[in-house]
């Protein structure tokens, strides 16, 4: 077994190879970039070296410095993680050439499997089933739209070199076909440097399965079992399962025996995952194979009790496979969900900003948190904004599933705008609870998953947020007492304000998406003689509310129902953390500035640091309300910015190829006047 490895990425699954490692008594040498000199990655790792500039391309990307690194410090071998360096076989002969081993597979099954079209051509010769499709090299518009056409409307279409659901679009129509290739085909060359494209059948509810295998180099290979990510937004896997509901005994190793077939056709070695579409009748077609450790691994550990890196390690070290398939049992069932930085009601649209709060539920044997972050971690516009991935486990799936509910209940993050409310209600949602998946799960259920609410909110939810201000007043005029000549005078006390003179206090609440302020008005309860019971006013409600508050542990009683909560103060913004919701607003208080309350333009500011891709309309050409006026590009993903209603672009202020800052005015429009 290797005595020192380097591990080729950052995050999270670097500090999950670096577990594994450390378990098996490898050194482990992480590698940097300018923004990750503080990451958890480097603290866990035994050594560390810099590699460069905060983007990939002047770090992590870069084979020389990566190989120099694991050189100059002694490292055997050279974990790749996922992302990055894992399938690219450049980097692969680079190891090679430099005497160190790559724990994955050999240059040419990463070759094989690199093109989504060659991969396709290998397959249909091996016999695996594939979607009816056209995979050739001519690449002429009008070839590919004439075979889009004989294949039948509706028609995917794909980037040959591209991953994570990039280069991707569904046409629906021999209509829209040049302006969906025109635009796969630039996210492509953005993403991927190959806008290669291949036309495939549209299945309309397939179910996405993908099946772990594993190959030794003395030519075994076995299948730990499938998963199932079939809930996906934008292609990419959201929530992942395994095994598949409803897999039978038979089409568990019908599909198992295929994918080995598909590993053993590319001469596979190490971990590999061969991607199906699973049809509603059972018939099932490859989709692709992907040549390294997949991000939803853990739950395949879960439910076979195996550790993959450990297994990784080993093979590439030149041992056989630790068991054979009869050995292989599976046990329960196990969920993940990913945490990402985004906003699930804009779209998905990625978020940045620093974790500047962050509490993980607590780890045991049915939950598992494999995190790259700590509280206080920026998320930048330079890498993948996922924070984190929460795996639980239980003897069946309807258990697990509430333990996933529950552990994302106790996931509280505030700072950065995350997916974990919207996690949250999937897994609570009646039709994942009776696994009716396929690939359009979250479109369909859309009414259910997202926030129909227009932005109204509990009067319970502010009676706490009044509350917690309360108390927080509370702590800070005792504080202030303590320092002061007279601590004992009663003008400190909380309650001040009523020998003030001045019976009732207004609290002020900034809320998302309101013009106004909310007014809370407060007057201490006489009803019990406690001094702690308020009585708050907030619109047509007056709720009654006492309650204690230590560190951000909230204990509140409203209206006699007792509830513990968190919150968040950050500066004054304010996220409560109740089991079921989650609310944020901004505590107005009097001493401050307000002016941050105004509401910022609708959306013709940039919704993110990024690039301006092109410019679809010409200064003073008519628009109506929802047409496309100009693409950004902001990690890797491509966002349109539409007209806000009819009228017309005055004045771009950016050119296709400017960088563009979140929040920057992109354009000058005019609405048409209403006669
Ligand atoms: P990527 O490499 O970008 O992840 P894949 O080829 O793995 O792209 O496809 C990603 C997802 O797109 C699949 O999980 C599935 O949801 C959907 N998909 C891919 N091919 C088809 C198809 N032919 N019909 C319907 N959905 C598809």
């Amino acid at each position: 077994m290797f005595r020192k490895i380097l591990i080729a990425n950052r995050g999270e699954i670097a500090c999950r190879v670096i577990r594994t490692a450390h378990r098996l008594g490898i050194r482990c040498v992480a590698v940097y970039s300018d923004a990750d000199r503080h990451a958890l990655h480097v603290k866990m790792a035994d050594e560390a070296v810099h590699l460069g500039g905060a983007a990939a391309k002047d770090s992590y990307l870069v084979i020389d410095k990566v190989i120099a690194a694991a050189q100059q410090t002694g490292a055997e071998a050279i974990h790749p993680g996922y992302g990055f360096l894992s399938e690219n076989s450049r980097f692969v002969e680079a190891c090679d050439a430099a005497g160190l081993a790559f724990i994955g597979p050999p240059v040419g099954a990463i070759e094989a499997m690199g093109s989504k079209s060659a991969a396709k051509s290998i397959m249909e010769k091996a016999g695996v089933p594939l979607v009816p499709g056209y995979h050739g090299d001519d690449q002429s518009p009008e070839l590919l739209k004439a075979e889009a056409e004989k294949i039948g409307y509706p028609v995917l279409l794909k980037a040959t070199a591209g991953g994570g659901g990039k280069g991707m679009r569904i046409v629906d129509k021999a209509a829209d076909f040049d302006q969906a290739l025109a635009s796969a085909k630039r996210e492509a060359i953005n993403g991927f440097g190959d806008d290669t494209m291949l036309v495939e059948k549209y299945l309309v509810k397939p179910r996405h399965v993908e099946l772990q295998v594993f190959c030794d180099s003395q030519g075994q290979g076995v299948y730990l079992f499938e998963r199932d990510c079939s809930v996906q937004r934008r292609h990419q896997k959201v929530i992942e399962e395994a095994p598949a509901p409803g897999m039978s005994e038979a089409l568990r190793a019908q599909m198992g025996e295929a994918a080995l077939k598909a590993a053993q056709a590319i001469g596979y070695v190490g971990a590999g995952t061969v991607e199906f579409l699973l049809d509603v009748d059972d018939s099932f077609f490859f989709m692709e194979m992907n040549t390294r450790l997949q991000v939803e691994h853990p739950v395949t550990e879960m439910i076979t009790g195996e550790d993959l890196v450990e297994w990784q390690l080993k093979v590439a070290a030149g041992e056989p496979l630790p068991k054979q398939q009869q050995e292989l049992q599976l046990q329960g069932h196990a969920f993940e969900a990913r945490i990402y930085a985004e906003d699930p009601d804009q779209d998905f649209l990625p978020a940045t900003g620093n974790l500047s709060y962050l509490r993980t539920p607590e780890e045991n044997r049915h939950v598992r948190v494999d995190t790259g972050v700590l509280e206080g971690d920026e998320v930048s516009i330079y890498y993948d904004p996922m924070i984190a991935k929460l795996i639980v486990w239980d003897q069946d799936r309807e258990t697990a599933l509430s333990r996933l509910a529950q552990a994302l209940g106790e996931y509280r993050i505030a700072g950065v705008t995350t997916n974990t409310r919207f996690l949250k209600k999937l897994a609570e949602a009646a039709p994942f609870q009776q696994a009716d998946l396929d690939t359009g799960f979250i479109e369909r259920h859309e009414q259910l998953l997202f926030d129909e609410t227009g932005g109204s909110y509990s009067p319970n939810l502010l009676a706490l947020a009044s509350l917690y201000a309360l108390l927080k007043l509370d702590q800070e005029r005792r504080q202030e007492a303590q320092r002061s000549q007279d601590p004992y005078s009663p003008w400190h006390g909380f309650g001040g304000w009523r020998l003030n003179n001045n019976p009732t206090l207004k609290l002020r609440f900034a809320l998302p998406g309101q013009e106004e302020a909310e007014e809370v008005s407060v007057e201490a309860s006489n009803a019990t003689g406690n001094k702690n019971l308020w009585s708050v006013q907030l619109a047509q409600h007056k709720l009654l509310v006492e309650g204690r508050l230590e560190g951000d542990r909230l204990e509140a009683v409203v209206n006699g129902h007792h509830r513990s909560i968190h919150v968040a103060d950050l500066d004054n913004q304010l996220t409560l953390f109740t089991p079921d919701e989650q609310f944020s607003c901004q505590w107005l208080r009097p001493d401050l500035d307000n002016h941050e309350f105004e509401e910022a333009s609708a959306n013709l500011t940039a919704p993110m640091n990024g690039s301006v891709v092109t410019l679809l309309v010409e200064p003073g050409q008519a628009v109506s309300k929802g047409d496309a006026l100009m693409v950004m590009e902001a990690m890797k993903m491509e966002h349109t910015l539409s007209a806000p209603e009819d009228g017309q672009v005055e004045e771009f202020f950016f050119a296709a190829g400017d960088l563009v800052s979140q929040g920057a005015e992109l354009l000058k429009f005019a609405a048409t006047e209403e006669a």
